[in-house]
């Protein structure tokens, strides 16, 4: 359930009518639903309570700063994978005690920075990365909490793309290996091991290979403390898939409930990083219909949003749907949505059955809160559209618009060119 629904015929989000938000702040624009947020978060949150456990919100889901706030107000803490990422979390006042910092690249200006910060723990995947952050630590006089991010060899079901835990993934170390390199760390002064992690995927619509996963690491965990090792965390990642068109995740309880049963009495404190569950169906794009033609083979529908805007349906092949803002009989066509950008694979749906749309009115793209306005760009200069949050019946601009000027910031002409 969430808060986009026909009333009197037209889509509001919570208590107010969508149209009136493309009449103030333009279009295309991201919409979000506070209530939905803050309901995806505390079941998902509340979910866990049979053990010790802390949420990190995995930021590039979405990384607004409010929703970062927001999430973070309600206990949440965060899963970086940048010094950027970093930087917001904490402008949005994460405790740094509960922010974990993964990420397969990690530079040593990012480490050094994490460091400073204080995090509660590095998500390390690869041995070169426990050196450097052992350097780095040592330089600055600090003390690394790490885990190490283990590559457990299961095929998560899911799209190619968003599969990060399979041998042939660049993710993690390998779960062979994992106990060298462990025993590396071990070695190492200015290091403090403190647990493990694992991230086998996105969009998983299926339990099993979590589990999987799970059982794997706890086997690792009983011999790595055989050893005399303490693992406090286990960070089991995120992946939790939603509904976009007819899959049929497990609900988080259901998710939840099958990983308490597995570590019950395992003495650690499991950490999630949940994103895509929390975030993707609180918001939509709302984009206007441009314009609509077709020949003899196709129907097209140009709308004001792009490739740039939302990438998920060019990149992946995933599937959105989309409503008219304004419910009325239609007839059924099939078309391609299809944005501005001068590329064949804009597109926002390819050969859907649809209701027919005239130009000019608007549409909503549903389950657009995650991975949309954090992997927007600015291609063919088009600028970064707005984000509005909607609580009851008052609106937020939480990011306005970009305008012209924002295009070209830090761009410089060199002298030379200006002279000649
Ligand atoms: C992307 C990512 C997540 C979040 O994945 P979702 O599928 O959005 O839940 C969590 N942890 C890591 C390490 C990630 O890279």
């Amino acid at each position: 359930m969430h808060f986009f629904e026909y009333k009197d015929r037209q889509l509001y989000c919570e208590g107010i009518l969508i149209r009136e938000i493309a009449e103030k702040v333009g279009t295309p624009f991201y919409l979000y639903s506070y209530h939905t947020l803050v309901r995806h978060f505390t079941v998902f949150d509340d979910a866990f309570k049979g053990i010790p456990h802390l949420v990190c919100y995995s930021a590039k889901a979405n990384s607004n700063l409010a929703l970062l706030r927001l999430f973070i107000n309600l206990g949440g803490g965060v899963d970086v994978v940048s010094g950027g990422e970093l930087y917001r979390a904490l402008k949005g006042g994460a405790v740094p005690q509960k922010i974990v910092f993964s990420g397969v690249g990690k530079r040593e200006d990012e480490i050094e920075y994490a460091l400073k910060t204080g995090i509660l723990m590095f998500n390390v995947e690869s041995s070169q990365e426990l050196q450097v952050i052992n350097e780095v630590a040592s330089r600055i006089g600090k003390k690394a909490a790490i885990a190490i991010r283990v590559n457990p060899d299961i095929d998560p079901k899911t799209h190619p793309y968003i599969s990060t835990g399979l041998k042939q993934n660049k993710f993690g170390i390998d779960i062979l290996r994992a106990p060298m390199a462990y025993r590396l760390a071990s070695q190492l002064p200015n290091l403090k091991i403190v647990g493990i992690d694992c991230h086998i995927g996105s969009q998983l619509v299926e339990v099993e290979p979590i589990i999987e996963a799970l059982r794997r690491l706890k086997q690792l965990v009983e011999n790595l403390r055989k050893d005399g090792m303490e693992i406090q965390y286990l960070d089991l990642g995120g992946g939790l898939g939603i509904t976009y068109e007819d899959e049929e995740p497990p609900h988080p309880v259901e998710y939840a409930s099958t990983i308490l049963e597995e570590l019950q009495g395992f003495g650690c404190t499991l950490i999630l990083e949940p994103g895509r569950v929390i975030v993707g169906n609180a918001g939509v794009l709302v984009s206007k219909v441009l314009y609509t033609k077709e020949n003899e083979e196709k129907r097209f529908v140009i709308v004001d949003a792009g490739m740039n805007d939302l990438v998920r349906p060019s990149y992946y092949g995933s599937y959105h749907q989309i409503l008219p803002v304004k419910e009325e009989t239609r007839e059924e066509i099939v078309a391609d949505v299809v944005g501005p950008i001068c590329e064949s694979s804009d597109f926002l749906a390819k050969g859907r059955k649809m209701a027919i749309l005239h130009s000019g009115e608007l549409i909503a793209v549903m389950s657009a809160g995650a991975y949309g306005f954090s992997m927007s760009t600015n291609y063919n200069s088009r600028p970064r559209i707005a984000e509005v949050l909607v609580r009851d019946d008052q609106m937020f601009v939480i990011r306005k618009r970009e305008g012209y000027e924002d295009l070209i910031r830090g761009e410089k002409i060199p002298d030379f060119l200006i002279r000649s």
